[in-house]
């Protein structure tokens, strides 16, 4: 029996054990040691990574993790090519033929033990910033911070905010996650120096004086009073109020949109027509739209986003020693992803576009040749570009 290291404080795996293949699913092991005796473990194939379909019919998602995958892949004799990260996809093509959203090409052995990382990579990181892309889509130009960091392991935090950043949020909120990005987090206070402080007045008082000077005060306004009492208690002690967050527990939420309307009648009649109102809790895509009319300028969104669905990619073999091989339910041989510019249609082995008639474009960029960098990764912020741009080409999030 092996021994649990005693400085596995955390129950992560390093980036040396994922490297090492220790969190592949053992099967692949065992495949390799048999492929080694019958001297078949540097067979060339070529295998894409496809999905069947999206979580909750979702018509489409936004791919992403593929530049950990990269750095997962360096140095291996693997070539591979993918569309770009931050590409918005149907599981199909126009066709019915399921899109190959990556490609390897190498000895099987070079990375029959990646399999399971690879896939774990792009689809939790492609399920996150798709419903963050989603709630971008619906929210409009609103703002939208991600605060579901607390509901997951802490050791993902930096995927959790690398995939909403990417998938087109406005804010995060944890030091680590602004320093790997290059933005600022997001926070000002918690209902625990409300308490701690022994109340709203004097929590307000303290916000004011010493939070840093180049954070907007935005003041937390449900934890012992009424949001419109404490809102008023905000504008008495803070003159440069940014804003008020409602954060209004469900046992007394009713109705919410009302209770915003109303925050912001007695904003306005005091003269804090910029202050804005952001509302936190257990928000999501179905509650978005009615607190959209009621005035709110900006969402803090948890657990919806931070859980949410993974999205079911596949890695599958297609070509053993070039010639095109597939399991049942798998369409097989390689195939050349195109891609309409105008209208962003997938289609393989297509040089016209389906929709518009116009010339298709290469749809995947070679990242890896034989291990080597192909291409340079683009920064979070050019990718975040990338959805915004690609969200402009659907009409809405359903
Ligand atoms: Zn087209």
């Amino acid at each position: 029996m092996s021994k649990i290291p005693a400085d596995r404080d955390f129950y992560l795996a390093t980036a040396e054990e994922i490297r090492a293949g220790r969190t592949t699913d053992v099967y692949f092991r065992r495949t390799m040691d048999i492929l080694k005796k019958v001297g078949k473990d540097r067979e060339p194939v070529a295998a894409e990574v496809t999905t069947g379909g999206l979580p909750n019919g979702w018509p489409w998602g936004i791919f992403c993790g593929l530049e950990e995958v990269v750095h997962l892949l360096q140095g291996k004799a693997v070539s591979l090519w993918s569309v770009p990260e931050g590409s918005l996809f149907s599981p199909r093509t126009a066709r019915g033929i399921p899109v190959p959203l990556l490609s390897l090409e190498g000895p099987y052995g070079e990375w029959a033990i990646y399999e399971t990382p690879l896939l774990g990579l792009v689809c939790q990181a492609s399920g996150i910033a798709t419903k963050a892309a989603r709630i971008r889509k619906i929210a409009g130009r609103k703002e939208v911070f991600s605060f579901g960091v607390r509901r997951m392991h802490p050791s993902i935090a930096p995927l959790i905010e690398r995939a909403v950043f990417l998938g087109g949020l406005d804010g995060i909120t944890t030091p680590l996650g602004a320093e790997i990005l290059g933005v600022p987090a997001v926070g000002t206070m918690p209902h625990s120096l409300t308490i701690l402080l022994g109340g709203p007045r004097e929590a307000f008082l303290a916000l004011q004086k010493h939070l840093e000077k180049r954070v907007p005060r935005i003041a937390l306004v449900d934890t012992y009073y009424d949001e419109k009492t404490e809102a008023l208690i905000a504008t008495e002690t803070i003159p440069d109020l940014a804003g008020v967050r409602l954060d209004t527990p469900s046992s007394r939420r009713g109705n919410l949109a009302a209770i915003v309307r109303e925050v912001r009648w007695e904003l306005d009649l005091r003269g804090h027509r910029d202050a804005k109102i952001y509302v936190s809790g257990a928000i999501d895509e179905k509650s978005i739209p009615s607190l959209l009319a009621a005035g709110v300028d900006g969402f803090g969104i948890g657990t919806s986003l931070s859980n949410a669905p993974t999205i079911d990619f596949a890695l599958d073999i297609v070509e053993l020693r070039g010639k095109p091989v597939a399991k049942r339910g798998k369409f097989g041989g390689r195939k050349e992803l195109l891609r309409c510019p105008e209208d962003g249609t997938f289609e393989v082995d297509t040089r016209t576009c389906p929709r518009c008639g116009g010339a298709m474009a290469p749809g995947h960029v070679q990242y890896l040749d034989r291990g080597a960098t192909a291409s340079p990764l683009p920064s979070p912020a050019a990718v975040r570009s990338r959805v915004l741009q690609e969200l402009e080409r659907v009409s809405s999030a359903t």
